[in-house]
């Protein structure tokens, strides 16, 4: 061994130690630290020949990269749709490296930790209160969620017309109908060579809606004449939080043939609530649903999973089998995961999952997403005393998307963003909402509190002034 390693392998206890106190470090100062900065590194370091083990790694490490982090992990990082990290997620993540272990089988030799995939599965169709006849998987966001669910609607299909898609590649107009899928579904049909241009985009609900109409939706099945589509629906849009109406799809879905994919990356959450739960209402009928993890269950990055109903196992499979390597059997009587998803090895991703519904239980994520929704709409009360902005839509769910008021203000969106990101004490992104400029905010972490808003109001009162809004 390598006597740098054997060193390391030796000093383990101590270098786990310090490790860990890096981590306390800097969560507990989170609140601290700025949600953007402007430090940077030449990237182009060069590779040592001799290793300098793991604590001078970590130095360096501390010296020059670890300024490079925000607080995105913090409660006022509101860009995109960003989640944090709870206590019992850490560990799971944590965990899942120490263990290491490679999740595919569930029956085997070498390693059966394809169960606690399986485990967790269940306890998130408990928490979301779905029925068990969907199976579900990991994958690293909803990104590769879409894309496995939408790889598996590809090859159905192709069963319509008789072909297998998977085998011999795409032969006929695959017919996609959506009103707003969000944009990685979009590059999903490039990824699954169906190409990015090829949907056909169905009406919003008139007014200030994102979700699909669905008589306009009837309107387009019936002019593909009885031929199979695929169907992209979202439970949350990225703007608005809109939904559409899966109590309408579902009856459709009686009358017609079409593979039904909802993407609720983050709205799917919805369902954990009481008060929200009738947004989701109807979904349960789906032919598969994306969920991402690192968002709304506040854990790590790269936790999503997807749900494809168990009749279409045979589908998924052929999609997905790893046909080259005959050691592993028959991949319909031995169960494993690298023939129903895109990768072959993975880490054990369930597990910051498993310890965070261990952990908290259906009511301390019912919590966060009602803290979330309720700071939602404290922060757009905040913003609208102020005469000075305006709300671009009703705020649903836990985004908020707002913008600066007047038409005349429009051109002045991007520097008052700038600014105000440029504070470091708050963090939002971008967008462009029924052809005007706006900025989303969206409320997901579990930290995030009613004095947050208090700080961001301050604080977007005083750029407002500074730039004579
Ligand atoms: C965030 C998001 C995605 C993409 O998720 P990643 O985890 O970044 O891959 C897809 N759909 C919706 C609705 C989202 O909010």
């Amino acid at each position: 061994m390598d006597s740098v390693l054997q060193h390391d392998l030796n000093d383990l206890e101590n270098i786990l130690d310090k490790a860990k106190q890096n981590g306390i470090d800097f969560l507990n100062n989170l609140e601290n630290v700025p949600t953007s900065n402007k430090a940077s590194i030449d990237p182009n370091r060069a590779l040592n020949e001799l290793g300098l083990g793991s604590l001078e790694a970590l130095k360096e490490f501390n010296e020059r990269l670890a300024p490079l982090m925000v607080s995105s992990p913090g409660p006022r990082y509101w860009g995109f749709v960003t989640g944090g990290s709870t206590p019992a997620s850490i560990v799971g993540d944590w965990l899942a490296s120490v263990y290491d272990q490679n999740p595919q089988a569930v029956k085997t030799q070498g390693g059966v930790s394809a169960l606690i995939e399986f485990e967790t599965i269940n306890l998130v169709l408990q928490l979301l209160d779905l029925p068990t006849s969907f199976l579900g998987g990991f994958v690293t966001g909803a990104t590769m969620s879409n894309f496995t669910c939408l790889g598996v609607a590809r090859q159905w299909y192709g069963k319509q017309f008789g072909k297998d898609f998977a085998k011999n590649g795409i032969s006929e107009t695959i017919h996609i109908l959506t009103a707003n899928a969000h944009s990685s579904s979009v590059k999903t049909l490039s990824m699954l060579g169906i190409g990015s241009q090829n949907y056909t985009t169905v009406k919003t609900i008139e007014g200030n809606r994102e979700a699909i109409d669905i008589h306009d939706l009837e309107k387009n099945i019936k002019n593909l004449n009885g031929k199979p589509f695929i169907l992209i629906s979202s439970a949350g849009t990225v703007n608005t939080a809109d939904f559409d109406d899966f109590k309408a799809i579902s009856k459709l879905k009686e009358k017609y043939n079409f593979w039904w994919h909802i993407d609720a990356a983050f709205g799917g959450f919805a369902a954990v609530s009481d008060k929200f739960k009738h947004l989701t209402e109807g979904w349960e009928g789906a032919d598969s649903i994306t969920i991402d993890c690192h968002k709304w269950l506040n854990v790590p990055y790269e936790s999503a999973f997807y749900l494809i109903k168990k009749e279409h196992t045979n589908l998924q499979i052929e999609t997905f089998q790893n046909s080259n390597a005959p050691y592993l059997g028959n991949p319909l009587e031995n169960f494993n995961y690298l023939n129903v998803l895109p990768e072959n090895s993975r880490r054990l991703r369930a597990l910051p999952v498993w310890f965070s519904l261990l952990a908290y239980g259906k009511k301390g994520f019912k919590d966060i997403v009602e803290n979330s929704i309720s700071l939602a709409l404290l922060f757009g009360n905040e913003l609208i005393k102020d005469d000075t902005f305006e709300l671009l839509a009703p705020i649903r769910l836990n985004n908020v998307c707002f913008t600066l008021k007047g038409d005349h203000n429009q051109d002045k969106v991007a520097q008052f963003l700038t600014t105000l990101n440029d504070s470091g004490k708050v963090f939002m992104t971008p967008t462009v909402y029924q052809n005007r400029k706006g900025i989303r905010a969206s409320f997901v972490n579990w930290r995030t509190s009613e004095n947050d808003i208090k700080i961001v109001i301050e604080e977007i009162k005083a750029v407002a002034a500074g730039l004579d809004l």
